[in-house]
């Protein structure tokens, strides 16, 4: 049975237990949202780790770290020390995006060395055989699609992004519409090309019942993945972006019936304005399945910088009922991530989450905020640092600022103003809330 079965059976189990702990809330809610599909919880049947996480409406938002092999960036060990520079600063889980090299053996490794639940978007492998066996990426079948996701879910992949919103009548709206970036996911454009190549429908909507059977028979979930989503903040929440999300929805309520888990993913560029209504209509037209956000940016102008642009569309989205980030890197737009670049992508993202689950999870997850505050009040510098989101880099900082008062920073020296405040509203008078 999958872990959808047993909340359809109102069976508890003994890891719906210790999920629940974790996210502070009963057993018996986590499996009532479980049986409602507003919570996931990605998990293949051969993957053991010791970090499952779950993910939806009413838990802490979490958040995913891209890695994988490029076409021209292929070693292993590169990718296996991003896989821990973001286990190591607190990713919930990865995705393994490889393109280039032995992918079997990136996966094989990734899997191995991974804490966390492993994603992947399997038409890169499909495209990628093809492309080696019959050099043509787009040479390929619906049942090779199958023996990928076959192969993938055997090995132990937790969950799937599938481009199965790519149909003929969303890419219809899509050409018939002026749009400034057209087709921005890898993946996306792979099945739009394919279909325009072959002159047929997409395989993983044809063959959706079929994709179903292979995730019900390893509880791989599913993560349907937005192939149209705006790559422009010009092109954000238009109605090719509209009519995909409503294609996802339906098929999101055929694989719940089937008893497969499955979330939604979602923008990709979004100016703050659309942000909240963006989430509103994921939640309405998948029946409240969780929303998986890639990012969001919200603006295009800050290459080299989309952490931030990222950050702050994620810390929105996590506020408005987002329930999954995916991170981005400074790297995005312009070259494969290095290991600093995943390090400042995971850190951003959680900022994000947090920031957000101030906000939908106020009473949890204000805690750590009121301990910080009252370390920094205290001028307890170890205590802050050891509370920080990246302690050694606030550790750094705190070395190199050798201020003449040992108990302030060089910020504000002998005019630091918790200090001023403490000498002259003394401990007791100043209105300490704790
Ligand atoms: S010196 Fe200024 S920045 Fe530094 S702890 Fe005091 S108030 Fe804060």
């Amino acid at each position: 049975m999958t872990q959808l079965e047993f909340a359809k059976k109102n069976i508890i189990t003994p890891l719906m237990r210790k999920l629940a702990a974790i996210e502070g809330i009963t057993p018996l809610k986590l499996m009532q949202l479980m049986r409602a599909g507003k919570v996931v919880v990605p998990l293949n049947i051969n993957h053991k780790i010791k970090k499952p996480c779950a993910v939806g409406s009413g838990l802490s938002t979490k958040i995913n770290a891209n890695i994988g092999t490029s076409t021209d960036e292929s070693r292993i060990s590169d990718e296996i020390e991003k896989l821990k520079i973001a286990i190591k600063h607190g990713a919930d889980a990865l995705m393994d995006l490889s393109v280039g090299g032995d992918l079997l053996k990136v996966r094989k490794e990734v899997l191995k060395y991974s804490t966390l639940p492993v994603g992947t978007v399997p038409v890169y492998e499909v495209a990628v055989r093809a492309s080696q066996k019959n050099k043509n990426f787009l040479k390929f079948s619906a049942q090779d699609v199958l023996d990928v996701l076959e192969g993938q879910a055997k090995q132990g992949v937790d969950f799937f992004t599938i481009h199965c919103g790519v149909t003929k009548k969303s890419l219809g709206i899509l050409e018939k519409q002026k749009r400034l970036m057209g087709v921005v996911s890898r993946g996306g454009a792979i099945i739009a090309s394919w279909m325009k190549f072959h002159k047929r429908e997409n395989p993983f909507y044809s063959h959706f019942d079929r994709i179903l059977d292979i995730a019900h028979r390893y509880d791989v979930t599913l993560s349907l993945g937005d192939g149209l989503r705006p790559g422009s903040i010009l092109d954000a929440t238009d109605k090719a972006q509209i009519a995909e999300l409503k294609i996802l929805g339906v098929l999101a309520k055929r694989a719940r019936a089937r008893g497969v888990q499955v979330m939604i993913e979602g923008p990709g560029h979004i100016p703050i304005n659309q942000i909240e209504k963006n989430i509103a209509l994921e939640k309405k037209y998948c029946s409240g399945a969780p929303f998986y956000v890639l990012g969001p940016l919200v603006t295009d102008v800050a290459p080299g910088y989309d952490h931030i642009t990222s950050a702050i569309g994620g810390a929105m989205a996590a506020g408005y009922g987002a329930d999954f980030l995916c991170y981005v890197t400074p790297a995005e737009h312009l070259r494969h991530p290095t290991v600093n670049d995943v390090r400042e992508g995971v850190i951003a993202s959680r900022i994000a989450a947090h920031a957000g689950d101030l906000v939908k999870r106020k009473k949890i997850a204000i805690d750590w905020d009121r301990r910080i505050s009252l370390a920094r009040k205290a001028r307890n510098w170890k205590k802050q640092i050891q509370l920080s989101i990246d302690p050694e880099k606030a550790r750094q900082y705190r070395a190199s600022s050798k201020p003449k008062l040992s108990s302030v920073c060089t910020m504000c020296g002998k005019y630091c103003s918790i200090k001023l405040m403490e000498d002259c509203l003394p401990a007791g008078r100043q209105g300490t809330r704790v």
